[in-house]
């Protein structure tokens, strides 16, 4: 069992290769020998049912696993009604769309906090979500998976805490750590193995070890200022955080998660960049014990 590396949308080097339709991603994919994929419903959950199941067919034939990230709109500690209503609509509409297309998990957003103040913006987003997964069991779709990421802004809902408290609201979820929203959301923490490895030491003692070598990671160089993130960039670009101690704590610890790289543009090339050097720490382990027998 291997960790997984791909991309999160379609990278720039897939257009410039002529290629127009997410339903060819898989195969391009397959050709760099990688082996996931998130599709992004960030700008709205709008997919047609064909098409969310060309996408997943293909994926299937290429052995590509799918996840697929909720629309940003999704906001769990709404006080508008509107808003509320369409929050649990968006989950619902995303997970029908995960169904048809065989992607086992969805990623989401739990929300800004608005005026009410921390705590009490916990309280209201948990109490959606409560409602939220209701709907889910009612209509079957508790075998995808949920998982709320951790975010890089100071007034957002996603804090490493906030997300594993909501993750044992049932069993069928699991954390969404992202690394470079934790580095930004920090000031530009994150960047040693250590700082890297009391994230899965926490996620560990909360959700066990099970889930916290399962998880969904995603990772990018991001830019950020005292509010949190400012903007993604490449692996070419000066940012943190580094990659390297992430993927030595992942090969030591053999844990098996699924890498979704969100580089500006270059995600897939980047991914592989991170699928190539995790290869390498694991090679470099396992020729280090057959040698020092
Ligand atoms: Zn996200």
């Amino acid at each position: 069992m291997f960790a997984h590396f791909g991309p999160a949308g379609n990278p720039d080097a897939f257009y410039e290769a002529g290629f127009k339709a997410s339903a060819q991603m898989p195969a391009w994919l397959a050709g760099q020998n990688l082996t996931a994929y998130e599709y992004q419903c960030s700008r709205g959950a709008n997919v047609r049912e064909e098409t969310a199941r060309l996408v997943g067919e293909k994926a299937a034939q290429y052995g590509v696993k799918l996840s697929i990230h909720a629309p940003y709109y999704i906001s769990l500690a709404t006080e508008d009604e509107t808003t509320a209503a369409n929050t649990q609509k968006h989950f619902l509409k995303t997970l029908e769309i995960a169904s048809w297309m065989g992607a086992d998990r969805v990623i989401f957003h739990i929300g800004g906090i608005g005026k009410q103040g921390r705590p009490q913006a916990m309280e209201t987003a948990k109490g959606a979500f409560a409602k939220v997964l209701e709907s889910v069991v009612a209509r079957g779709l508790n075998n995808i998976l949920l998982a709320p990421e951790t975010m890089g802004k100071r007034n957002q809902l996603g804090t490493l805490e906030e997300v594993l408290e909501f993750c044992q609201m049932a069993d069928w979820m699991i954390p969404a750590i992202d690394f470079g929203h934790l580095h930004a959301v920090s000031g530009g923490r994150y960047t040693t193995k250590e700082e890297f490895e009391s994230v899965f030491d926490r996620v560990e003692e909360v959700l066990g070890s099970h889930i916290a070598g399962n998880a969904h990671i995603h990772f990018s160089r991001i830019e950020f200022t005292k509010a949190g993130e400012k903007r993604h960039w490449t692996f070419q670009d000066p940012y943190g955080p580094p990659h390297e101690p992430l993927l030595a704590v992942i090969a030591e610890r053999k844990y098996t998660p699924r890498i979704i790289c969100e580089s500006a543009g270059t995600q897939a090339r980047d991914a592989k960049i991170m699928q190539d050097a995790y290869r390498a720490m694991l090679n470099k382990s396992n020729n280090y014990l057959t040698t020092s027998k």
